[in-house]
């Protein structure tokens, strides 16, 4: 792997992401990390600092309308090579809601930052990671070709909704779901995949403080998933130790 992209990278599982993999030793020459305040991503300006292969790329996946130019700013990092990996990791998730409590301006919102954007962000960039993966033909997929993980969540897994609620995060990530598979079989013939990934519960800002994975073990299990990914896990929904999830 040459390239990664992973969006929401000042806090939480993003920033972990960064964290190993500047000391993975496959680390990749390329690693670009979105946020939307710059300025404010402390750590991660530190690790840019001290790691050259770390590119900090200020995005609000709220503005569709800037993932043009905003696609056209990762080529120039990449001076010209594809992507190789795309990690749609930024994402939100309101309090616990009831169906009487529910508002359609909390299901638009999650609509936006949880589906559409991870779906219009891996339409931008389709064309960087379609580059890597050609340029690579030579490997059977993986990361060294294309990959596309598309952060959702158990709570998106219809078939394991046993508590209800929760209807903004839970519908969207059902969404991306299925999101991922559709994109899965668009790219099977490129040689890349597409996977859902649940990270497990984990400790962060989101997963609160009862959840009982640290960041640093779900984000150690989710890089040893990624490095072993194959064709066979295309548009499959798997958590961060590469189990099998139900849709
Ligand atoms: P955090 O709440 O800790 O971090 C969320 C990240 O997403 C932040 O970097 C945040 O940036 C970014 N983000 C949110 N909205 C936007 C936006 N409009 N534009 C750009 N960036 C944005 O979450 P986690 O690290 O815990 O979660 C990461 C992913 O994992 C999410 O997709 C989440 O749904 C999923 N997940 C997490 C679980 C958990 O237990 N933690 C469980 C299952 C899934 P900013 O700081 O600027 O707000």
């Amino acid at each position: 792997m040459k390239s990664i992209l992973i969006t929401g990278c000042n806090r939480g599982i993003g920033l972990e992401l960064v964290k190993q993999l500047v000391f993975h030793k496959n680390a990749p020459p390329f690693i670009l990390a979105t946020v939307r305040q710059p300025e404010k991503a402390k750590e991660l300006n530190d690790l840019a600092q001290k790691n050259r292969n770390v590119h900090i790329l200020k995005i609000d996946l709220k503005d569709l309308n800037a993932y043009k130019e905003f696609s056209n700013d990762v080529s120039n990092i990449l001076g010209g090579e594809g992507l190789n990996v795309l990690i749609n990791n930024a994402g939100i998730s309101a309090k616990f809601t009831r169906l009487n409590l529910v508002k359609a301006e909390q299901l638009q919102e999650h609509f936006l930052v949880n589906t559409i954007a991870p779906l219009m962000l891996t339409k931008a960039l389709m064309p960087l990671i379609k580059k890597a993966a050609a340029s690579n033909s030579s490997v059977p997929p993986s990361v060294s070709r294309g990959v596309i993980v598309n952060m959702s969540s158990i709570l998106g897994s219809i078939a394991s909704n046993t508590t209800g609620g929760l209807y903004p995060y839970r519908t969207s990530k059902s969404a991306l779901n299925a999101a991922t598979r559709s994109i899965g079989v668009e790219v099977k013939d490129d040689g890349i995949i597409a996977i859902s990934l649940h990270p497990g519960w984990v400790k962060t800002d989101m997963g609160g403080s009862n959840a009982p994975l640290t960041v640093e073990q779900s984000v150690s299990d989710i890089i040893k998933t990624l490095f072993s990914l194959e064709a066979k896990h295309n548009g499959q929904f798997i958590q961060h130790d590469g189990k099998d999830l139900p849709w």
